[in-house]
């Protein structure tokens, strides 16, 4: 007797599309045909944007958020750096406005004992991307081949890349297309995202910076517990260390937000400078991957041992190898001068005297974006000159007349439209603000477990 010939029915896209629409789960097979159509470059970037923006407005269970990372994570390598002797152990944080703690944190881990494998994204909707603020650096070669990688890796302990064909590329895809698509503040579509590139990364442990307040993804605490919840949830099952902090984004960290200015500001930091609160939080963050990479017992000392290695000058001579091993210009780290600069500056001053009381945080992410510091479509380049230098923070005295903040700009235009965001962001009051929320929140450590 012979059997009868199965037929499989082709998974259409359009029925996955509508299916998600229509709020309904995906099966894992759906989900595959989606994500490995897309990569490969069969499904067009229109279909990609609708099931995306269906995912966001219906939502994903826990179930088709694990199949979706797990099938993001396979599309590409995952890398085996089990042989390094040391414990490897990485950073991400969620996004947001200013946030240039990675370029601070791999070479403090590194100079530390621990290995940094990290892979990064672009700027994100209204957020910067770690990848844009390194390629300011004249040179900087975030597209390194793994066997490269790995090279930088051992001989100086971090290297910084961004997804590529070989690793994470269903991410390298998605992300891009999310940027420009109005589909980035899903907390499924983010964990997915994330965790794939992580989980790529052959990692031992992972220190997650969740924001949440006006610059953040996630504008509200408790969306923003619920997303580190699904992060850390995600890392244990894979058998990853895990920690996740809720950290503040209700202005901007630090006082430069632009690529190269960023830079600016990451060298002072790494030089023991630079803005209180972007200090706390490198030494904060620091402390958690000291802690979760077992060259530390607790937070504390893991946080001292930060501060120790940026006195010292050893995360500043670290930066500078791993730029030179990345094929930039390490020269940039004694003379930032060297970094692009734009063409224009100009001053956004105070219309009145009193407080700053509030920073519209997503708004002064977005008048950087306008003036080139980001893209608005998948195609564009990015300025690494643009952008700007706060002078005033929430809680800081101003007089009438008073500059704000300095724009960096090349286009009059552009710039125009970036100081009437910005002036609109700044809300300014009679008296200081009272019950300022701390820089970290609070931190999940393990699942649902909140400390
Ligand atoms: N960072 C990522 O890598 N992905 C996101 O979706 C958001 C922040």
């Amino acid at each position: 007797m012979t059997a009868t010939p199965t037929t499989v029915t082709p998974i259409r896209v359009i029925d996955v599309i509508r299916k998600k629409r229509d709020g309904r789960e995906l099966s894992r097979a759906e989900i595959e045909a989606l994500v490995g159509g897309y990569t490969r470059g069969e499904i067009p970037d229109y279909q990609a944007s609708a099931w995306l923006m269906a995912t966001l407005l219906k939502g994903m269970t826990r179930g088709e958020t694990a199949i979706l990372t797990d099938t993001m994570l396979r599309s590409g390598e995952v890398l085996d750096f089990s042989d390094l002797p040391s414990q490897k152990i990485d950073k991400h944080s969620t996004g947001g406005v200013g946030d240039k703690t990675s370029l601070v944190l791999a070479p403090v881990a590194a100079a530390g004992g621990l290995t940094v494998p990290m892979i990064s994204g672009r700027g994100l909707g209204h957020t910067g991307g770690t990848l844009d603020k390194l390629e300011s650096i004249p040179g900087f070669n975030v597209n390194l081949p793994v066997a490269r990688f790995r090279k930088v890796l051992e001989t100086c302990g971090c290297a910084m890349i961004g997804q590529t064909a070989e690793i994470a590329p269903a991410d390298r895809k998605l992300y891009a297309l999310r940027d420009v698509t109005g589909t980035v503040e899903s907390p499924f579509l983010i964990c997915a995202s994330i965790m794939s590139k992580k989980l790529a990364e052959g990692i031992d442990g992972l220190v997650l910076d969740v924001k949440t307040g006006s610059g953040a993804f996630m504008k509200k605490e408790e969306d923003a517990a619920y997303l580190a919840e699904l992060m850390v949830e995600t890392g244990e099952r894979m058998g990853k260390k895990m920690a996740a902090l809720l950290t503040d984004m209700d202005q901007p960290l630090g006082c430069h937000v632009g690529n190269a200015l960023e830079v600016v500001e990451v060298l002072d930091v790494l030089r023991g400078k630079g803005p209180e609160d972007l200090r706390e939080l490198c030494h904060e963050l620091a402390g958690w991957m000291f802690l979760l990479g077992d060259r530390v017992a607790t937070v504390e000392a893991g946080k001292q041992l930060s501060k120790e290695l940026i006195d010292s000058g050893k995360a500043l001579q670290k930066f500078r190898e791993m730029v030179e091993l990345q094929d930039g210009d390490a020269r940039v780290v004694d003379d930032p001068r060297r970094l692009p600069e734009a063409q224009h500056k100009a001053d956004v001053v105070s219309p009145q005297g009193g407080y700053i009381t509030a920073i519209q945080c997503e708004q002064a992410g977005t008048a950087c974006v306008i003036i080139g510091g980001g893209r608005e479509r998948k195609e564009d380049s990015v300025d690494p000159a643009v952008g700007f230098v706060l002078h005033k923070k929430v809680g800081d005295p101003v007089s009438a007349g008073e500059p704000l903040c300095s724009v960096h700009y090349n286009s009059e235009a552009r710039g125009a439209r970036a100081r009437t965001l910005l002036q609109e962001s700044y809300r300014i009051g009679d008296t200081p603000p009272a019950n300022l929320r701390p820089l970290v929140h609070r931190v999940i450590t393990k699942s649902g477990e909140k400390n």
